[in-house]
């Protein structure tokens, strides 16, 4: 029985199999990845440093050696949970999906970051903003497109940085706050927020956030970011 029209998988190309097909029209989720490129997400699990999330092998303090680094020179602690590796196939993925306009490609994490979310017992979910030319150029926020309709634009783009990639890590540092906070602030000082990311690199863009809302009044604040590279 030929359910769709030979459906293939959205990372690798092959075609699905009809149980594939057959189990998202039963849970009336249409499967887009095969099975094989699904187990090759990674997660991260183990031993986590206690800011930025990562795993570790060897700890002090439970915290990684970059997260004491940026200890010694800004002071600011952050919590930040990331759920996977940056492993080949997730590379793939953002490719797809952040690159080749692959918005329906949200709906792979949406449950599982939303699931998160609501673990972390927030109140304000705030996504890392875009830059204008970002956002024109993909059509949408990757982040927002995860969070569906529950989140706020808390923070804003001040000034438009050239691509993060194409900086080096000191220079990424070193750049001043690209962010301020939104005047409109409905929110009690004590409420917690959650900055959402995609990639958690440097973590520079994550602290630069957590700095301008902390400026802001906000002492409450945790982060998440689907991966940390
Ligand atoms: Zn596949
Ligand atoms: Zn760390």
């Amino acid at each position: 029985m030929e359910l769709i029209e030979n459906p293939t998988c959205d990372l690798c190309q092959q075609p699905l199999s009809d149980l594939e097909v057959l189990r998202g029209l039963f849970i009336l989720k249409p499967c887009i990845i095969c099975r094989t490129c699904k187990k090759r997400f990674e997660p991260i699990t183990g031993m986590k440093c206690r800011q930025c999330g990562r795993d570790v092998a060897e700890v002090d303090d439970n915290q990684c050696l970059d997260c004491r680094v940026w200890m010694k020179r800004t002071n600011g602690q952050i919590k930040h949970v990331s759920l996977y590796h940056y492993n080949e196939i997730m590379q793939h993925y953002f490719k797809y999906y952040k690159f080749q306009g692959g918005y329906h490609l949200s709906q792979l994490f949406c449950s599982e970051i939303q699931r998160t979310i609501r673990k972390m017992n927030v109140e304000v979910v705030v996504p890392i903003p875009l830059s204008d030319v970002k956002y024109s150029a993909r059509g949408f926020n990757q982040v927002e497109a995860w969070l569906g309709t529950d989140y706020q634009q808390l923070l804003k783009r001040v000034h438009q940085t050239d691509s993060q990639s194409k900086r080096t890590k000191w220079e990424r540092i070193n750049s001043s706050n690209p962010f301020s906070v939104s005047t409109h602030q409905p929110y009690p000082k004590e409420c917690r927020i959650c900055l959402v990311d995609d990639i958690y690199t440097t973590g520079t863009t994550i602290r630069q956030a957590y700095e301008v809302i902390r400026q802001a009044g906000y002492r409450n604040i945790c982060s998440l970011s689907l991966v940390h590279a």
